[in-house]
């Protein structure tokens, strides 16, 4: 496994796996789990080459969120990495991505305004922004993108095919801790208190999904089912739970079994924490 710094020796070493190979891409942020992991098997699967980015993006934290905490462990990482036998590991600096008189920007408009995009208004320009110049850089014939960032997975694609990117979007199903919970760098900040009030996104999801099976269809049921599920945790406060439609992000009346988003955020003390499930694909 090869760990490169720059990009000048990252296209470099990338340019002698051109001709003719598959290149898979999985871009991070770090403090990786089985999540993230679940996207460098399916790479490995898929591709010749697998390349795994872990950079922690100034551009999509906003000033009072949590860039300076967020966690890293760069060996630990490496370690992990090395395990599945990745190929390459880009660990570039900010001043690598972001050099002094930075000032391009990709924003995907509407999409980004929405659900996340709401709490977080600079979130998804900084996501869009990083995620192109990483493609860029690497080149890839597939880039792999968990469904736990769902909005993030459909913007990115919009981004995709609005710009021409000769690259395939691949969203991967979430992954879990047995509990239910779903696995997230941030879950580390979670006290033992914590954890178990952050188990109740996914509990009301996984109910509401079970209602929407018996046949439920009316969309404020089911966003008014989990607010009250959520609400029997006092330590939780809800950011916010929407169903809205999978392509368009739209706000819906009436949930339908291909193209439908149940998702929600919801703060645990200071920890802010994302969940949902889809109806049809990403
Ligand atoms: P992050 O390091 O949080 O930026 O995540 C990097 C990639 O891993 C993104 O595409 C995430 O959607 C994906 N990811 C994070 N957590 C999970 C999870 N629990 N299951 C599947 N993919 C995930």
């Amino acid at each position: 496994m090869k760990i490169f710094e720059t990009i000048d020796q990252l296209r470099e070493e990338l340019r002698k796996y051109k001709s003719g190979q598959t290149l898979g891409f999985v871009p991070t942020m770090g403090y990786l789990h089985q999540g993230h992991l679940s996207l460098v098997e399916q790479s490995k699967k898929e591709n010749d080459v697998t390349v795994v980015s872990i950079f922690v993006n100034p551009a999509q934290f906003g000033p009072a969120e949590d860039f300076d905490s967020y966690p890293r462990e760069a060996e630990r990482d490496e370690h992990l990495l090395r395990k599945l036998a990745v190929d390459v590991v880009f660990y570039p600096a900010v001043k690598e991505i972001y050099p002094e008189g930075y000032a391009t920007y990709v924003e995907v408009e509407k999409l980004g305004n929405v659900l996340c995009g709401k709490s977080r208004p600079t979130h998804f320009r900084g996501v869009t922004t990083v995620v192109l110049k990483l493609l860029n850089i690497v080149s890839p014939t597939c880039a792999y993108f968990g469904r736990k960032d769902a909005q993030q997975a459909i913007i990115i694609k919009k981004m995709a095919k609005d710009l021409n990117l000769d690259v395939v979007i691949q969203a991967m199903p979430i992954v879990r801790d047995p509990d239910g919970l779903a696995l997230s760098s941030r879950n580390v900040y979670l006290s033992p208190e914590e954890r178990e009030a952050a188990l109740s996104l996914s509990r009301a999801l996984k109910k509401a999904k079970t209602e929407i099976e018996q046949g439920l269809r009316d969309a404020s049921a089911i966003k008014e089912f989990i607010q009250k599920e959520i609400s029997k945790y006092p330590l939780v406060t809800i950011d916010y739970i929407e169903v809205v439609t999978l392509d368009a992000l739209d706000k819906t009346n009436t949930i339908t079994l291909d193209n439908t988003l149940v998702a929600g955020a919801i703060w645990v003390g200071k920890t802010r924490l994302i969940d949902n499930f889809t109806l049809g694909e990403i």
